[in-house]
């Protein structure tokens, strides 16, 4: 389908207007789908095409996500193609250990507002955006965002090279946690008691209530933290800033979700693709674009989870559209757009003149993205220096330049943690000093032999 909305389901909540005909089906904690098989617990989430269920199989006795597609016949025909992809995935991963969700089962399910298409995933925990969120956006530690990022990386190349599928959509809100940040959230590690029927009750009072609750509580929260912040402006007791989160305990191993908006390559149907801060230039341009839209993503989402920041937050201005400022912003961070590339797109003549700049947009701040990282985020210099020589060769124009997953997978910044860690005795230095150095050369001799370009 379209292009994919910014971050639907870090909304509160996915609004009771979509609940009528050919929208969401309405699901009550012990509701029974696929004649019994599956009972819903608690939900998990939503996203504009469907609402996602903690469930229960009874049959295997075991937690998964059940994903309820809205029924109208364009979600379901969405749904169909995300199950063809989901099988795939499935099909060519038998170990399941390609950082991909699984597809479990799929089933249909009549309703008061239709037929759903259901889809059966294994259960995954809060996804990288909630992370962020949780580490107060203050960018996590570099030996974490190393081991999010080979995750991807590992999912990504199998998507690509093994199966020939771009996702289109790649970002924090799209790659799961294998398990859950809090622990009581996990129906396994919680020791938590299937529900097996449906609580006695209102039987009509499930999503309205649950809904309105949400809402009115909402509100209270928003009343008092505005009473509170009067009292400060007043002079009065001024709140202490929220303490900083450890992330010790939590794993970070990850896969990647949401295959509504993934397409074979071969097969492409949409020309606008991906959410606005992850989109690449080609497709802003409208170039085309292959595999390597999807690591264009990536590098965005590398780079929020070390800062706790987006890489680029584009905005329409007087004059000037979103598009253009997009395009501004990424030749800030990355120097100039070569020519060739900046006027080769169906769109280049909206946005750049004959000599390849900016129509409206000329006078640009240019500040490399190791300097950034210094002087804004308080990167060590050393730090700034290795992650920047990691994410410059993804972020290239010229996407054909752009090293591939299996690449990146080669990078020795992603193995940087073994030389950094300080309680090593001499031999394991040694020997991890040799593996790195390997590495390096291994990287230089990729560029050399041009494997990257
Ligand atoms: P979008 O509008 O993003 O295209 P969508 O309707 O296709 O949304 P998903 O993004 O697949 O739905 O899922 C919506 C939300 O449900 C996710 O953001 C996540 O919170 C939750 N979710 C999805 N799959 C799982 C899973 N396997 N395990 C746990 N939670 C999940
Ligand atoms: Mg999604």
């Amino acid at each position: 389908m379209s292009c994919s909305s910014s971050s639907g389901s870090e909304e509160e909540n996915e609004g009771i207007e979509s609940y009528r005909k050919g929208g969401y089906h309405a699901v009550r904690v012990g509701d029974s789908f696929a004649g019994g098989r599956y009972i819903a617990q608690r939900k998990l989430g939503w996203g504009e095409f469907s609402t996602v269920w903690l469930a229960y199989d009874t049959k295997s006795s075991n937690y998964v996500a059940l994903k309820i597609q809205k029924s109208a016949p364009q979600f379901a025909q969405a749904a169909l193609h995300e199950i063809e992809l989901l099988s795939a995935i499935a099909d060519g991963d038998p170990t399941n250990s390609k950082c991909v969700v699984r597809l479990v089962d799929q089933f249909k399910h009549t309703g008061p507002n239709g037929q759903h298409l259901c889809m059966v995933l294994e259960f995954l925990g809060d996804s990288l955006l909630r992370l962020i969120k949780y580490n107060r956006y203050k960018g996590l530690e570099l030996n974490k965002v190393r081991e999010i990022c080979k995750c991807i990386l590992i999912g990504l190349d199998y998507l690509h090279r093994e199966l020939g599928i771009i996702h289109t959509d790649l970002k924090p809100e799209n790659i799961l946690l294998v398990s859950t940040i809090d622990p009581a959230k996990d129906p396994i590690r919680s020791g938590y008691t299937p529900i097996l029927e449906r609580p006695e009750g209102n039987p009509n009072s499930g999503v309205t209530l649950n809904v309105i609750e949400k809402k009115l509580k909402r509100r209270a929260r928003r009343a008092v933290a505005r009473i509170s912040e009067r009292r400060a402006s007043m002079g009065g007791v001024v709140r202490n800033p929220k303490p900083e989160r450890s992330l010790n305990g939590i794993n970070v191993s990850c896969k990647v979700v949401d295959f509504g908006n993934a397409c074979w390559a071969n097969k492409q149907f949409a020309k606008e693709i991906q959410t606005r801060q992850y989109r690449a230039p080609e497709v802003v341009l409208r170039s085309g674009y292959s595999f390597s839209v999807d690591m264009w993503s990536f590098a965005c989402t590398a780079f929020e989870l070390a800062t706790g920041e987006m890489l680029f937050t584009p905005k329409g201005g007087q004059g000037f559209d979103e598009d253009e400022d997009h395009l501004a912003l990424m030749m800030e961070r990355l120097g100039k757009m070569p020519r060739k590339i900046a006027i080769g797109g169906a769109r280049s003549k909206d946005y750049f003149d004959r000599h390849g700049d900016l129509k409206r947009i000329r006078r640009l701040k240019y500040l490399p993205l190791d300097r950034l990282l210094v002087d804004k985020f308080k990167f060590s210099d050393t730090d700034a220096r290795e992650f920047s020589e990691f994410l410059i060769p993804i972020l290239d124009f010229a996407p054909e330049k752009r090293p591939t997953a299996q690449q990146c997978l080669q990078h020795p910044w992603l193995n940087i943690n073994l030389t950094h860690n300080e309680e090593k005795n001499e031999t394991s230095l040694e020997k991890e000093f040799d593996i790195n150095w390997n590495l390096t050369e291994m990287w230089d001799f990729s560029l050399a032999w041009g494997w990257l370009g």
